[in-house]
């Protein structure tokens, strides 16, 4: 690397939220191609969930009056004049001296309370009408992610469609001439390229939709090409590789010569210091290291923050603070973004470092938990130092 000046992390996390701009909404069958959106609304109930009283129990449906005083030595004899089913309520109210049989999520008939065994207290397992939700109450924001639970309750309030945000196009192109196919024969040199699946699965799991994905030679005039198919196609285009200052590095001129402006060039941080972030219009365009540990740690610190705020989401990655296990050194200048495996303990939430932190060793990725933040300034941390620690569960599918 030149010696030129980097940009500090957060400082370039903030280059980049200023220029996401949040997207439409549109309208969204609910369903499974609601999972995993964002609510662009407020959901307010107009009915009470449930609907209406109902049994909590199978068993009958009776006066509370009539049994009271009933017990073992007293018994109680009603009537049984019907029957109240789930779905299908009885026909009539319970009358004096009368019970109805009743299930489960049968409606209560008028005038009645269920009996179990004995003489119940009035009301016992009954579920009232709005005992889960009351109508007027918001139970959703805007900017809430629909995971199964959500598309559950929006069912219970009879929503058929729900406005979403409108899912960020992501593109992903990678660039290399030793990058390989899944279904190209090896050859000397060569590796596979990985980027094209983790980097579209990063942008998947952040609630974009990958809309293009393509792979360039180190060549000024193919990545040019690339990257112009790479920029139309995309509120968001991702360069993996190729953005370094090596003679076949040929990203940054390509896309400045495409129109983009660049913000910033250069993090630091490691892994990632090669990053380049720019925009051509509405169009943010980030270049990724292609190291695939930095380019899928680039992705989740510097990509993140730009599609959250395009989805209407807080911006801030979800962070915890965590006890790091073991010294970790390193020179001052860049901060370091650590895999890290979490772990509960009596004395608090421990981070541990997946392993060799090589920004080559991609399966130093499987089961990290988080990135530790180690400080630009500092020389590392200590054993039982605390860190602040970016979550990665967003990211894990
Ligand atoms: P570059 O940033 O182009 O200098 O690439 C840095 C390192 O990342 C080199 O070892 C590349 O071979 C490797 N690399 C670049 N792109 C990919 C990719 N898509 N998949 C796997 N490794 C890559
Ligand atoms: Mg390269």
């Amino acid at each position: 690397m030149s010696p030129r000046q980097l940009f500090e992390l957060e400082d370039a996390r903030a280059a980049i939220v200023a220029a996401a701009a949040p997207l439409e909404c549109e309208s969204v069958a609910l369903g499974l191609g609601a999972l995993g959106r964002v609510l662009g609304e407020d959901v307010t109930a107009t009915h009470p969930v449930p609907a209406f009283d109902n049994s909590a129990m199978d068993g009958f449906a009776v006066r509370a009056p009539d049994l009271a005083g009933a017990g073992p030595g007293n018994p109680v004899r009603l009537r049984v004049v019907g029957e109240s089913r789930a779905g299908r309520p009885a026909a009539a109210a319970v009358g004096a001296g009368q019970a109805v049989a009743i299930s489960t999520g049968a409606m209560l008939p008028e005038g009645a309370e269920v009996l179990a065994l004995g003489a119940p207290e009035a009301g016992r397992d009954v579920r009232r009408a709005g005992e889960d939700v009351l109508p007027g109450q918001t139970v959703l924001r805007a900017g809430a992610r629909i995971g199964p639970a959500e598309l559950g309750v929006l069912a219970s309030l009879g929503r058929s469609l729900v406005r979403c945000v409108r899912r960020p196009r992501v593109s992903v192109l990678v660039t290399g001439d030793e990058l390989l196919g899944l279904q190209e024969a090896p050859r000397a040199g060569a590796i596979r390229d990985t980027s094209s699946y983790s980097i579209s699965g990063l942008a998947h799991c952040g609630g974009a939709e990958v809309v293009w994905s393509g792979r360039a030679a180190d060549d000024a005039e193919l990545t040019r090409e690339a990257a112009e198919r790479a920029l139309d196609a995309a509120d968001v285009a991702v360069v993996c590789g190729g953005v370094s200052v090596g003679v076949h590095d040929h990203v940054r001129p390509a896309l400045k010569a495409l129109g983009v402006q660049e913000t910033f060039w250069g993090l630091a941080l490691k892994p990632g210091s090669p990053a380049w972030f720019g925009r051509r219009g509405e169009t943010l365009v980030f270049g990724l290291p292609g190291n695939p540990v930095s380019a899928m740690v680039t992705f989740v610190l510097l990509v993140g923050p730009a599609l959250r705020r395009m989805l209407g989401r807080a911006p801030e990655g979800e962070r915890a603070e965590a006890i790091l296990d073991g010294d970790y050194s390193k020179p001052a200048g860049r901060a370091h973004a650590v895999r890290c495996r979490l772990e509960q303990r009596a004395d608090g939430l421990h981070a541990i470092p997946t392993g060799p932190q090589g920004s080559h060793v991609l399966s130093s990725m499987l089961g990290a938990d988080g990135l530790a933040l180690v400080a630009a300034g500092s020389t590392g941390a200590r054993d039982g130092e605390r860190l602040p620690v970016e979550l990665l569960r967003e990211w894990t599918g």
